[in-house]
């Protein structure tokens, strides 16, 4: 072939092959969140996320999807593990994580993961029926009560209660580890006198436990001992139930208890870019996120960035640098 052939040959071969730009298109990066049960409050919030990145999805190249798991201590593990991109997570879980504490003590300190933004206020709620005596904690003894399933945060926070007033779940109660989907129904069915669940309100859980055909109420969390226990588990702070979210607890006012903030974790492992746009994508449209649930009322950007004990990830810091929250 002469050189003019060989050019003309190379000029149509790159024209048939050349894709127009406007057809050029980025890969889409599929992203998922590890959330909780879904009668929680973890799986909307994890959709509330997706949703509002979603809707920039051409422009940022990213597409959010959401999975129902066991809880905080799964998404911790599936986030490390790689699994999921990200995960929501009690932050006291978070802080034992970092620290290879309480779940993580046989595995040690979770290096890789990292810190993006707290979320709303979840309450340790123990909700007992009415016709089962139970009406403070110490009458939980000998009684039927699901403390949470492996995997979920809210176990972990019945064990220190109980701990802490020196009950022995095994020992002392007929302790049952079933996820908070069904617990409700047990509840009503006569199975379960009682359940905890660390959760945010209102949740779809507690709404069902309390409007039922047994009479149901929250029990306080509350004695002589509990500034102890606030001192020796500084990750825990003082909280409420609110009653305002359900009308058919047997309850007259707020309940007292402690409580948590819902975070959401990644790893060190997740791009900058990823977590940096999905944290802008939040902030920057925060009122259009507090509407999409009433848990999220007292959210604000700054409270957004306490309760983290993990480092933040670097995406995280970018934003927060750039925007001067940090
Ligand atoms: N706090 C619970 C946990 O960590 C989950 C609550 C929810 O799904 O809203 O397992």
């Amino acid at each position: 072939m002469n050189p003019f052939m060989k050019l003309l040959f190379f000029i149509s071969i790159s024209l048939i092959f050349a894709i127009p730009p406007s057809q050029v298109r980025a890969k889409t990066r599929f992203v998922t969140i590890g959330t909780g049960g879904l009668t929680g409050v973890y799986y909307p919030t994890g959709g509330a996320i997706a949703k509002i990145v979603n809707k920039k999805r051409k422009e940022l190249g990213i597409r959010c999807t959401v999975e129902s798991t066991d809880g905080s201590v799964y998404n911790v593990n599936a986030v490390v593990e790689g699994q999921f991109d990200f995960g929501i997570v009690q932050s006291d879980r978070q802080f034992q994580a970092v620290n290879g504490i309480a779940d993580w003590k046989e595995k040690g300190p979770q290096n890789m993961l990292r810190s993006v933004f707290s979320i709303y206020p979840e309450s340790c709620s123990l909700v007992a029926t009415v016709n089962s005596g139970i009406s403070s904690i110490f009458d939980l003894k000998g009684k039927n009560v699901n403390l949470g399933n492996h995997g979920s945060g809210h176990l972990g926070n019945a064990m220190d209660l109980l701990k802490s007033i020196g009950l022995d779940p095994e020992a002392d109660l007929n302790a049952f580890y079933i996820d908070p989907v069904s617990a409700p129904g047990l509840l009503h069915d006569g199975a379960l006198d009682a359940f905890f669940y660390t959760v945010g309100h209102p949740s779809r859980a507690l709404k069902e436990a309390t409007s039922g055909q047994r009479k149901v109420k929250f029990i306080p969390i509350d004695h002589p001992g509990m500034t102890d226990f606030f001192a020796a588990m500084p990750q825990y702070s003082e909280m409420v139930v609110p009653k305002r979210f359900y009308p058919g607890a047997k309850n007259r006012k707020d309940v007292k208890t402690f409580g948590v903030c819902a975070t959401l974790v990644t790893s060190v492992m997740v791009e900058e870019e990823v977590v940096y746009a999905i944290t802008k994508s939040l902030f920057e449209n925060l009122n259009a996120f507090k509407e999409l649930h009433p848990a999220y009322k007292t959210v604000t950007r700054e409270g957004m960035l306490k309760c983290l004990t993990a480092p933040l990830h670097k995406g995280a810091l970018k934003y927060f640098k750039e925007t001067g929250l940090k």
